[in-house]
Formats: C-alpha cells, sequence, structure tokens
C-alpha cells in the first residue's frame, strides 16, 4: 500500500508555541539549583529537544544526551521490541533526567526504557512527551509534561517518520493512503 501526504494536524507555529510553555513549564518545576539532563530518544525526539533545551532559561544547568532505541520496523505498528542501538554517553546517577519522547503510542518503548534508566538511580526520572497516542496504550506510562494528546491515526514530520521518510517536515501532518 502506497502512502502519501494529509492534512496539517499541528502547525509550526502551535508546536513553537507549546514547546515554549513546555520549557515554561519545566524550568518552573526544577528550579535553577537543579541540574537537569534531557535524555533525547533518537531519532525522531532529537528534532523537539532541541527546540525545547533552547527555550530554557540561559541560568539553569541543563545537559543533553542521546540514547537510541527501536521498537518499530518500516510499518505503523508496534513490533513491541525494543533494541538499544546506542547508548548516553554519560552516566545519569544522582542526576534529575527528563526523557524526552517525540510519541507514546503503546507506552511499550517508554516503559521498557524507564526501568532500564531507573535501574541506573537517578535522583529522579520524568518523561516529557511532544505527543500522546493515549487511545493506544498498552502498558501505563506515567507522562509528567506531554506537548498534544492526538486521535490513533498515524502522523509525520518534526522529527517523526514513516519509514525514514518526511522526518524533515516543519508542520505535523497525517499520512493517508494514496
Ligand atoms: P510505543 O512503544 O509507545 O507504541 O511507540 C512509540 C514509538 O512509535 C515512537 O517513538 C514512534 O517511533 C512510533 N510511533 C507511534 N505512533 C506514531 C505515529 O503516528 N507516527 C510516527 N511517525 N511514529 C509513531
Amino acid at each position: 500500500m502506497a502512502y502519501k501526504l494529509g492534512d496539517v494536524i499541528l502547525s509550526r507555529e502551535t508546536i513553537a508555541r507549546r514547546v515554549k510553555e513546555m520549557a515554561e513549564q519545566i524550568a518552573k518545576d526544577n528550579g535553577t539549583e537543579n541540574n537537569l539532563t534531557f535524555v533525547g530518544i533518537l531519532t525522531g525526539a532529537a528534532f523537539f529537544l532541541t527546540d525545547l533545551v533552547r527555550e530554557m532559561p540561559e541560568n539553569m544547568d541543563v545537559k543533553v544526551d542521546f540514547m537510541s532505541v527501536a521498537s518499530y520496523g518500516d510499518g505503523t505498528e508496534s513490533s513491541g521490541v525494543v533494541r538499544i542501538f546506542h547508548d548516553l554517553k554519560s552516566s545519569i546517577e544522582g542526576k534529575n533526567v527528563i526523557v524526552v519522547e517525540d510519541i507514546v503510542d503503546s507506552g511499550l518503548t517508554l516503559s521498557h526504557l524507564l526501568g532500564l534508566l531507573q535501574n541506573r538511580n537517578p535522583a529522579s526520572l520524568k518523561v516529557c512527551v511532544l505527543l500522546d497516542k493515549y487511545e493506544r496504550r498498552k502498558t501505563e506510562v506515567k507522562v509528567d509534561y506531554c506537548g498534544f494528546r492526538i486521535p490513533d491515526k498515524f502522523v509525520v514530520g518534526y522529527g517523526l517518520d514513516y519509514a525514514g521518510k518526511w522526518r524533515h517536515l516543519k508542520d505535523i501532518k497525517y499520512v493517508v493512503e494514496e
């Protein structure tokens, strides 16, 4: 089956506004004395994370690290299998960690990942997602910061891909059958 781009679900302006609000909330909750490590889940969340951290106040001690995991093949359904391709560069022991993910769907990827990171004894572990497809949840995940709740339809853009395509779009769009 072939797919093409559909309507815009979230415009670049709407995304930018919400990302700023989320950064303000995170800054408010964490204070300047708390050093924060933002852990981005590659590849999708890299786009969101880089915008998010640039909205954090200059006087905050902000660090950035990345991890690469995969739970999806080239299709649109979760395989439920999570593999680590690339681990963090630095230890998170005793750190205040915010895991940044592009989208939470079944929750399988995040819950697996959170279990793994919790075992490394961070001082705190929070979750920040841009998009939440809450209707699709198969396992409970505590989402501390959520950008937008969206319906159960496949979306691309702003880091989100379909079979490696369309990550570079500035707006988030639906994908529809050709
Ligand atoms: P979960 O384990 O929560 O089911 O899956 C999370 C991962 O599924 C995300 O990191 C993302 O890679 C992928 N995913 C889920 N829904 C969508 C979607 O609508 N569009 C895209 N591009 N990826 C999605």
